[in-house]
């Protein structure tokens, strides 16, 4: 007889016998460059998306207990019955002039706001276009349309259609999803700006440029990229050159800009607007929560100020990646501070990161299928909290376990 505690217990085995089951390693310290885990250990940690150093920033803590203790704990209610606050307002107001846009909406999440984006602007007979490596979030926003769906080759900018030699089916460039598309309603492009996995940023020059020609929006999930990328920290828009041609962008508080949580779309004024009326995850979840929002203003305040902890961190990124390479790590080279560090083998990886571990160094090895299989690899993530000391430790570490297991 099925029960389903059985066929959890099954599948939970089969989870465990693939190497691919996720344990939780327990921290009892704020986020930072170095915490301690529930053992007690001290380790320099290299695997959070703290890249700014804002997770346990005084000034961020000080305006969020501000903000909790004059706006209260929580709203208990949705945006549009009782849960706006003057600041969420603010936020809202600080969010588009960061981004460069008109204006932005808050949510939860960017979970939520990628759940948000797309079921309300594209119909049945509209076109969405998505690279194949896009996040998870993305890739749900997406089946919750009706929009008729394209997938590109990631990072694929060209009018081709190609068959995958390992698994027959086809592969297609953008450009070649653009023209298929042409006759539809609403046609838009969906990318990350930075692919986690890789660190490698989107080609937004040339994705605007087909988009222009093709008559299509283009949205990009900046999670990875808003704070930090390009001189102003703006995002890969700044980065790569594209100012006011991104028609959304969507991004998340909980990476460089502090790290609680929430996130945003940000859009021209009628696209927000719109989304305010039918943005489900929007309408039917609580508005985010005065502390966050008071702490995010602030983490904008200071990102507003001064360029300093981006420089800091694109500093660190070069120094690291310089290092290992020097002593003969094969990085994937680039310039995000996502750098991963090539091992190929899939028990090397995670052995490696074990043993770094007790070295007093956090960082996790990813294989298959989280990266394709044969790639697996230590995905190291700098950050401006890093000293020159903690970086040049890393390194030293990466090196001692490298030469005993035969990697360098
Ligand atoms: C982290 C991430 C998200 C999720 O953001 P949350 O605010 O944590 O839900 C969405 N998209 C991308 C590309 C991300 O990297």
């Amino acid at each position: 007889m099925y029960t389903l505690k059985d066929e959890l217990a099954r599948k939970l085995n089969a989870i465990r016998a693939d190497g691919t089951y996720k344990d939780e390693r327990v921290i009892v310290t704020p986020q930072g460059a170095s915490i301690r885990v529930s053992d007690g250990k001290e380790v320099l940690n290299f695997c959070a998306n703290n890249y700014l150093g804002l997770s346990d920033d005084a000034r961020i803590r000080a305006a969020a207990v501000e903000a909790m203790q004059k706006y209260g704990y929580g709203l208990s209610s949705v945006r549009f019955i009782c849960g706006t606050q003057s600041q969420h307002k603010e936020l809202e107001r600080r969010v588009a002039d960061f981004l460069g846009t008109e204006d932005a909406i808050l949510f939860s999440s960017c979970f939520d706001a990628n759940g948000a984006v797309f079921e309300p602007l594209l119909d049945e007979d509209s076109a969405i276009i998505t690279d194949s490596l896009n996040h998870a979030s993305i890739i749900d926003g997406v089946r919750l349309c009706k929009a008729k769906r394209w997938i590109y080759k990631h990072a694929d900018m060209r009018d081709v259609e190609e068959t995958d030699p390992e698994t027959g089916k086809s592969l297609k460039g953008l450009e070649r999803c653009l023209k298929e598309a042409q006759g539809s309603h609403a046609i838009m492009i969906a990318t990350d700006g930075v692919f986690s996995m890789d660190g490698d940023i989107a080609n937004l020059g040339a994705i605007c440029g087909l988009a222009e020609k093709y008559g299509a929006l283009v949205m990009v999930d900046d999670s990875h990229a808003t704070g930090f990328m390009g001189a102003k920290g703006r995002g890969t828009w700044e980065h790569c050159g594209v100012a006011g041609r991104v028609d959304i962008i969507t991004t998340t508080f909980g990476k460089a800009l502090g790290g609680a949580s929430g996130g945003v779309i940000a859009s021209r004024k009628e696209i927000v607007e719109y989304m305010r009326q039918k943005g489900r995850p929007y309408l039917f979840s609580n508005t985010l929560a005065p502390a966050i929002v008071g702490g995010t203003l602030q983490a904008l305040h200071i990102l507003t100020g001064s360029t300093e902890l981006r420089d800091r961190l694109e500093a660190n990124t070069k120094l690291f990646r310089r290092l290992m390479t020097e002593a003969g790590f094969d990085i994937r080279p680039g310039e995000h501070p996502i750098c991963p560090v090539m091992l190929y083998d899939e028990k090397l990886a995670h052995r490696m990161a074990d043993d770094l571990l007790d070295e007093g160094i956090y960082v996790i090895g990813f294989s298959f299928p989280v990266v394709p299989k044969g790639k697996a690899r230590i995905r190291v993530q700098l950050s401006a909290a890093h000293s020159e000391a903690h970086i040049r430790a890393a390194v030293e570490a990466f090196r001692k376990v490298g030469r005993r297991l035969g990697v360098i």
